[in-house]
């Protein structure tokens, strides 16, 4: 499998090398050159498979080439086999009809983990196949970063450095982080924002001396392996519900349009999906391209979502490619006039055609709440915020009431605590048993000023499993 860059000038790649990458040298996005498509009576031949078999199946064609069957094999059963439920992602049934796909038994307990236990694992193979050692810099305002080093704690061949801004993320979170130990963790608190952490990390990636040749590689979203890796629960969900025979539809709560992305390819590759609901906060710039065609950036809001807070979405790039009928050269276009200008809307006949599939729905705090305190009423299951926004958005905007609806359940509740309280549900939260210590748990964590300067002399100390790179 070849992969091509949304602006249509930096070279194609195998898998190995955009498992490596970040950005394209062009500044664009990549995407498979071809997306591998099944027929139905393939994907209905996959019902009833443990979940790393399917993922076998939905994902061997993107990495054909690059990794052996029987690794891949080994490396996916690992992978999955450090979930804490055996269904890996069991379904919950809210409502007649209405599902929760629950992405939350891995390891830090959001969906977060499908995508970079596998990537730890990936990266770990092809860098002992090359020789090679990489670092990784990553900033979170959250969860990415505590799912970035459980992913990556394993990992022989990688440095991970992950950047938050000091007392600024939850305690959970934080603890979630600077409890796991390792020569090759590094958690770094940055006397700053979220946006200094991110600032220093795409700098970082701008000018790589400080490295001393060691590759540095991306562990957000846009990374591929990350997208393709959600493309399998997709799969997976609808098995369950009937699929490929019937129709699905999904409401993603969505910040980066990565998730739902992942969704669209399944759509492509051959899943009956005939909706996907876009379900953003209050930040809700892909709310206001998917119902008015104004993709415009606005000043950001913290939420109690925090992991959907977000002012333009990575991601969305992927798709407005393929709304552009892959033509590299429009995106670049495109992509500019958003630089310059802070804004785009698409032609109309191209936004009508993706609104044949996307809905969207923007939900504040306070609608949020409601959602919570509704559903633990109606079924006594206890929703995270980001999930009380997929269900709200999935009972606004359904198109179908035959239809199963599957909402992306994407954290659990005890991680975000204050929406929780705020609902005002009387349920008190219970960390699972992996996690029951960690308010007990000793931590460890580098507190450094807010300056590049000092963040890259202590990753140049550091970078080599504690030692100098
Ligand atoms: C990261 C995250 C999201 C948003 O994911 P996208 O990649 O923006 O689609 C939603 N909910 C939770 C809990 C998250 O951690």
């Amino acid at each position: 499998m070849r992969y091509i860059s949304t602006r249509g000038q930096a070279p194609a790649l195998n898998f190995e090398d955009v498992l490596l990458a970040g950005l394209a040298s062009d500044g664009g996005l990549y995407v498979p050159e071809n997306l591998p498509r099944f027929t139905q009576e393939e994907i209905a031949s996959w019902a009833g498979l443990p979940y790393h078999e399917l993922a076998f199946r939905v994902m061997r064609p993107f990495v054909t080439g690059s990794i052996a069957d029987a690794d891949f094999k080994k490396i996916l059963e690992e992978t999955y086999g450090v979930f804490s439920h055996s269904a890996v992602a069991p379904l919950r049934q809210l409502n007649g009809n209405e599902w929760v796909l629950e992405l939350f038994h891995g390891p830090t307990l959001a969906f977060k983990d499908f995508a970079l236990q596998l990537l730890g694992r990936l990266l770990d193979h092809v860098l002992q196949k090359r020789g090679e050692r990489v670092v990784i810099i990553g900033a979170t305002s959250g969860d990415t970063g505590s799912a970035a080093i459980e992913g990556c704690k394993h990992c022989e061949n990688v440095d991970i450095f992950i950047l938050h801004p000091h007392n600024r993320v939850s305690e959970v979170q934080r603890r979630q982080m600077t409890t796991l130990f390792g020569e090759n963790i590094h958690n770094i608190a940055i006397e700053g924002n979220f946006d200094d952490c991110q600032e220093m990390v795409k700098a970082s990636f701008a000018d790589q001396g400080f490295l001393k040749g060691t590759r540095l590689v991306a562990v957000n979203s846009i990374n591929w392996a990350r997208i393709m890796a959600q493309i399998v629960y997709y799969f997976h969900a609808a098995l369950q519900l009937g699929g490929p025979a019937r129709s699905v539809a999904f409401s993603v709560p969505t910040g980066n349009f990565g998730d739902i992305f992942a969704g669209y390819l399944a759509r492509n590759m051959g899943l009956p999906i005939n909706q996907l609901i876009v379900a953003t906060n209050r930040n809700d710039i892909l709310h206001r391209f998917m119902s008015g065609n104004q993709y415009v950036k606005e000043t950001l809001h913290a939420t109690l979502s925090p992991s959907m807070d977000i002012m333009v979405s990575s991601n969305f790039e992927r798709l407005l490619f393929d709304m552009h009928g892959r033509n590299g050269a429009a995106l670049a276009g495109l992509m500019d006039s958003f630089k310059q200008g802070g804004g785009f809307s698409v032609e109309q006949d191209r936004w009508t055609e993706t609104r044949k599939l996307f809905d969207s729905l923007a939900v504040d705090d306070e609608q949020t709440c409601e959602t919570i305190a509704d559903v633990f009423e109606q079924t006594g299951e206890l929703l995270d915020p980001h999930t009380a926004i997929g269900v709200r958005a999935a009972r606004e905007c359904r198109r179908s009431l035959d239809v199963p609806m599957v909402i992306l359940g994407t954290a659990h509740p005890v991680k975000f605590p204050e929406a929780v309280e705020k609902a005002g549900v009387g349920k008190a939260l219970e960390l699972p048993a992996h996690l029951s210590d960690l308010f007990e748990r000793e931590e460890r964590c580098t507190v450094l000023a807010n300056d590049l300067k000092t963040v890259q002399a202590f990753v140049s100390q550091h970078g080599n499993r504690g030692k100098p790179l």
